[in-house]
C-alpha cells in the first residue's frame, strides 16, 4: 500500500470542507504522481491538523480536494526557535529540514561578524521547511524568517525566552543544559565560529546558557542537529 500523499495547503480543513488546489499542487498529484478521483490524500494547514480528503476532481490545471475526517488533532512544536547563521547553501537546506522534522517552532538565518554567506533565500527556505514537514508527519509548518543580523534580533529579545548559546570555545567542557521550561531558542553559529566579542556579549546575556556540544568541533549542521536533540530530550517533547 503506497503511503498516502501528504499536502499543506492554505486552506481551512473541516467536515465537507471543499479545498481548491493551485495549479502547482495539481500538477503535481495528477501530471505528477498521477493520482485518480477518488484517491484519498492527507492534508495539513498548521491550524487544523490532519485532514483526510478526497481527490473530488482535478486534471493538470486545477482541482478539488473533499475533506472527510480528522485524522490527527493540530500538534503544535514546543516554542522553540533555531537561530543559525547560513552556512553553504547545501547544508544550509540540510539544516532547515532537520529543524523542521526535530520539532522547531520557528527558524531564523542570523548574520554573526564570521558569518560568510549572506545569500538566503527566504522562499526556498520555507519551503523546504514546508516539505519536511509534510514528509515526517509534523502537522505545523515552521516560520523560517528573512535572514537578520544577530545584533537586531538581540536588541529586540522576548522578555522571558532563555538561549541555549552554542558556544564551540566550550569544546570538551562538561557545559551542558540546564534551564527551565518555556520559551527558549537555540543559537549556532557559522563555519568561522563566534567572535570574541559576540562571545562576551552572549555569555553576558541575563537569558544565555552557554552549552558544549561535546569534545570534538562539530560542522554548524551537525551542530543544529546535536543542540536540537539535547534540547528537545532536555525540555522539549521528546523526553
Ligand atoms: N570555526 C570554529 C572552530 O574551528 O573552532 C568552528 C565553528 S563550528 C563549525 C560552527 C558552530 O557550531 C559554532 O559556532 C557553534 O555554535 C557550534 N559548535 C560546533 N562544535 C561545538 C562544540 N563542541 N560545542 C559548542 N558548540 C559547537
Amino acid at each position: 500500500m503506497a503511503s498516502k500523499v501528504r499536502l499543506f495547503v492554505d486552506h481551512p480543513l473541516g467536515e465537507g470542507q471543499l479545498v481548491p488546489l493551485t495549479r502547482e499542487q495539481a500538477n503535481y498529484l495528477f501530471a505528477v504522481m498521477r493520482l485518480p478521483v477518488g484517491t484519498v490524500l492527507s492534508l495539513i494547514n498548521s491550524r487544523d491538523g490532519e485532514w483526510d480528503a478526497e481527490i473530488a476532481e482535478g486534471n493538470k490545471r486545477g482541482g478539488v480536494l473533499a475533506c472527510q475526517a480528522q485524522t490527527k488533532p493540530l500538534q503544535m512544536p514546543p516554542d522553540l526557535w533555531l537561530l543559525f547563521a547560513p552556512i553553504k547553501k547545501a547544508r544550509t537546506d540540510f539544516i532547515v529540514e532537520k529543524a523542521a522534522e526535530m520539532g522547531a517552532a520557528k527558524i531564523m538565518p542570523v548574520l554573526t561578524e564570521f558569518t560568510n554567506s549572506d545569500r538566503v533565500r527566504q522562499d526556498k527556505l520555507q519551503a523546504h521547511a514546508l516539505e519536511a514537514t509534510e514528509q515526517c508527519g509534523g502537522t505545523y509548518v515552521p516560520e523560517v524568517s528573512e535572514v537578520q543580523k544577530l545584533d537586531s534580533v538581540l536588541r529586540d529579545w522576548p522578555e522571558g525566552r532563555q538561549l541555549m548559546f552554542c558556544d564551540e570555545a566550550r569544546v570538551g567542557e562538561r557545559a551542558g543544559l540546564s534551564g527551565s521550561a518555556g520559551p527558549w531558542a537555540i543559537l549556532i553559529g557559522p563555519e568561522g565560529g563566534f567572535s570574541e566579542a559576540e562571545r562576551i556579549r552572549l555569555a553576558a546575556l541575563p537569558c544565555s546558557t552557554v552549552v558544549s556540544l561535546g569534545p570534538r568541533i562539530l560542522r554548524a549542521d551537525t551542530a543544529a542537529v546535536a543542540a536540537l536533540t539535547m534540547w528537545q530530550m532536555a525540555l522539549g517533547d521528546w523526553g
